[in-house]
């Protein structure tokens, strides 16, 4: 028979239990037992909605009070040492401090963040140097495996396999790679193992997605040794290796010829594991777990492709060796869609959150155990729902496929080279040699988040509220004018979130009240879901930005998001290629655009924060991502006349491997994220021989410190024995939305401060 599973569920609640039980830890109002209790409930809704749903192995200490990658660095003790840890368990102060900074009452830096693999999860990166010294610190899973037990859950227990773990650390130290450790990890892992399998542990689970990343002949000797060892320690247990997030590639023959158990696959992400299948075989001793039922992304499957696919399977694998499965951890997805009732109901049917992903494995296993037969009633209620979801008006509309449709290169492309528009642009800014601005946002004080709600509610007039962000926009004209900025912004004072201000005025947009997702620890977002073809009915900056421009004599940036991030941002629609959304989306933009610019708007900023992270795993599938975001961001772009200044922005400044694109978007400026990257980055924009504008951010937002002037001078500096003069700009590094108005006044002045110093220092001809 083949077993229903899936390798890890969301762990936030559906009142936002866990969120609000740190957030209240965190704030002094609860206790410690308050959060044991709370994540103690968690596991017993999250076990008791698998039973209920017909989940066969209920995946068990993938629950986490913050991060499972920290859950592992507490289980084998790699605790840094500015954490000034006593050595025994790692209790709560150590673990949340590690999280979050500070130990007691002394500040300590937390452990850096970054995406998993290419989710908008964050998870804490292991820290290992090569006197890392491992020991088991944590009974968590041990006592997860005793609470589940008790609860009669047929539990698997989930922890991150070793040579991942390793692997998604950072080094300390040049010259030394963590996976040196794996001799030193190695027995504690099997120390864990035996004490699972001693306590009747069935199966166990660990996560090696690591190897659906282009992998080293070394590494993949590490995963033969890793589960070698493991396989001799784990008793009456079975042991499964699980990959998501794509293919295995050719990782392939070396797991299924690991001493294990099982094999997961995704077979959502990476429709090649099934050639893989086919192609080599798979072995007679290992169950394989079909991830078929998509875990990161937010629609109703279609059952019958579904069922098809495991049928596929089934014909090299039988049935009592399969468990079916999500594609990923459900992590990914939020919860429950029965909890939105303020979406259309038409549509909440083509939606499958957790739960109801739990339902959709239920009848695949039983229609592949039982025979199709009898599952029938809810293939022809599937069929049906995915039926209306193709015919709905909602999902096409057909002047936006002819638009697309009609498409050609010109239309991506300015009507005058990069070097034609440079003399035009200048005659019309009036600038200095190099010009300061912001990158937009500036305090979303409670005041601004204040009237906003009230609006929402109803309490105040949309009037009233309009007349608010105006008063706050004058405010902020007049401030940057007092601090002498030379091309001002509006404040973005209107947006609630870069992405849902967009979202909520397009067409194709569904918006959600309760579909939380986990970012990092007790950070959640509400991605928007693209249900349909994108348009824009109306503009939707022109309003604020004419009206900002209206104040000064000085150009004020129109402030759009990039087709890019909102597609990166949002739950897409699965129908069609991504490519396709996001043109539609780029059409939308453009349109902004090009009111924007007949508004008389000088400079645009269209951002792309999302733009680097969304760079596929693989390096095959890097081209055609990048061609995608280029085509997307010059579709969106590209109408704007020669003399009005296109600006881009993007955050995270790795851009050694894709400079080629950055420069292709033919944006007149970018500004990014560098404060903390320093001038490897800038290099790499010189030895590529970037030519147009380049606004590397002179100091880091992230921060509420003030940068003084000689700190910001030197930065500037330091780019220009980089950068050509001509093309740089002095900018932060980011928004300034998250920060307090007086740091950001003091920071500001210190950069206008800094820039006039540098200024003086230039040939008279170059200021
Ligand atoms: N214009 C946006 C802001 O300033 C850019 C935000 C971002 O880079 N994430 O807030
Ligand atoms: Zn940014």
């Amino acid at each position: 028979m083949a077993l229903a599973t899936i390798p890890g569920y969301p762990r936030i609640g559906k009142q936002r239990e866990l969120k609000r039980a740190l957030e209240g830890f965190w704030s002094g109002k609860l206790t410690e037992d308050d959060v044991v209790a709370a994540a103690a409930a968690g596991n017993r809704a999250n076990w008791s909605a698998q039973q209920t749903a017909g989940l066969d192995l209920i995946p068990v200490n993938d629950f986490s009070l913050y991060d499972q990658v920290l859950d592992a660095t507490a289980l084998v003790g790699a605790v840094p040492a500015r954490y000034e840890w006593s050595g025994n368990q790692v209790d709560l102060d150590t673990y949340f401090a590690m999280a979050r900074g500070r130990a007691g009452d002394r500040d300590v830096v937390a452990m850096e963040m970054t995406k998993w693999f290419d989710t908008n999860y964050h998870y804490l990166v292991p820290e290992l140097a090569p006197d890392t010294a491992f020991r088991l610190s944590s009974d968590q899973p041990f006592t997860q495996l005793a609470a589940a037990k008790a609860a009669g859950v047929r539990a698997k227990m989930a922890l991150i396999g070793p040579v991942s773990y390793l692997l998604l650390a950072k080094s300390t130290e040049d010259e030394f790679s963590p996976l040196q450790l794996l001799d030193h990890l190695l027995p504690i892992y099997a120390e864990v193992v035996s004490n699972l399998a001693a306590a009747g542990a069935e199966w166990i689970q660990f996560d090696e997605s690591m190897l659906v990343m282009d992998r080293t002949a070394v590494e993949l000797e590490a995963i033969a040794r890793a589960y070698t060892a493991l396989a001799d320690v784990k008793g009456s247990a079975k042991l499964v290796v699980h990959t998501a997030y794509d293919h295995v590639g050719a990782s392939f023959g070396t797991l299924t010829t690991l001493p294990i158990d099982g094999i997961g696959f995704d077979f959502v992400r990476g429709p090649e594991n099934l050639d893989l299948i086919e192609r080599s075989g798979y072995p007679a001793d290992k169950v394989l777990v079909a991830g078929v039922i998509d875990g990161r992304n937010i629609w109703t499957a279609d059952l019958g492709q579904s069922l098809d696919l495991l049928k596929r399977i089934a014909q090299r694998v039988p049935v009592d060796r399969l468990h079916v499965s999500s594609s990923s951890t459900l992590l990914h997805v939020p919860l429950d869609v029965r909890l939105e009732t303020e979406i259309d109901p038409a549509i909440v049917p083509w939606l499958a959150f957790a739960e109801q992903k739990l339902a959709e494995l239920a009848i695949l296993t039983r229609g592949l155990n039982e025979g199709e037969q009898m599952i029938v009633g809810e293939l022809a209620a599937n069929r049906e729902i995915i039926a209306r979801r193709n015919a709905s008006p909602l999902r096409r509309d057909p002047a936006v496929r002819e638009r697309l449709a009609r498409l050609s290169d010109a239309d991506m492309t300015r009507s005058a080279l990069f070097a034609e528009r440079v003399a035009p642009q200048r005659d019309r800014l009036h600038l200095p040699a190099l010009p300061t601005t912001t990158i937009g946002s500036f305090p979303q004080t409670p005041e601004v988040r204040v009237s906003r709600r009230k609006a929402e509610r109803g309490e105040i007039s949309a009037a009233a509220h309009d007349s608010f962000v105006e008063d706050q926009i004058r405010a902020v004209i007049a401030e940057q004018e007092a601090l002498g900025l030379d091309v001002l912004v509006h404040g973005e004072f209107e947006r609630n979130d870069m992405v849902q201000y967009f979202g909520e005025q397009l067409v194709g947009f569904v918006f959600t009240r309760h579909a939380w997702v986990q970012s990092y620890g007790s950070r959640y977002v509400r991605p928007p879901v693209i249900v349909g073809d994108v348009s824009r009915p109306e503009p939707m900056t022109v309003r604020w930005s004419a009206f900002a421009q209206s104040l000064t004599e000085r150009p004020v940036k129109g402030m759009l998001t990039g087709p890019v991030t909102i597609l990166n941002w949002s739950f897409v629609r699965d129908d069609q290629p991504r490519a396709d959304t996001c043109r539609q989306i780029a059409l939308a933009i453009r349109d902004e655009v090009a009111d924007l610019d007949r508004a008389g708007i000088k400079v645009i900023q269209v951002d792309e924060p999302a733009l680097r992270e969304g760079v596929p795993l693989r390096k095959e599938d890097q081209a055609e991502y990048l061609q995608m975001a280029v085509e997307s961001f010059r579709l969106a772009t590209a109408v704007a006349r020669p003399e009005t200044q296109i600006h881009s922005h993007m955050c995270y400044s790795e851009f050694g491997e894709i400079i080629g694109s950055i420069e292709a978007l033919d944006a007149d400026v970018v500004s990014i994220e560098n404060a903390r990257s320093g001038l490897e980055m800038l290099k790499v924009f010189h030895q590529h021989g970037y030519d147009k504008g380049v606004g590397p951010g002179v100091y880091d937002i992230h921060s509420p410190r003030v940068p003084p002037v000689a700190e910001i001078m030197a930065a500037v500096e330091a780019t220009l024995d980089v950068l050509d003069r001509a093309q740089v700009w002095v900018n932060p590094d980011c928004g300034l939305k998250t920060r307090q108005q007086p740091e950001v006044r003091a920071a500001l002045a210190n950069m206008v401060e800094a820039t006039r110093a540098v200024r003086a220092k230039l040939p008279v001809s170059a200021r």
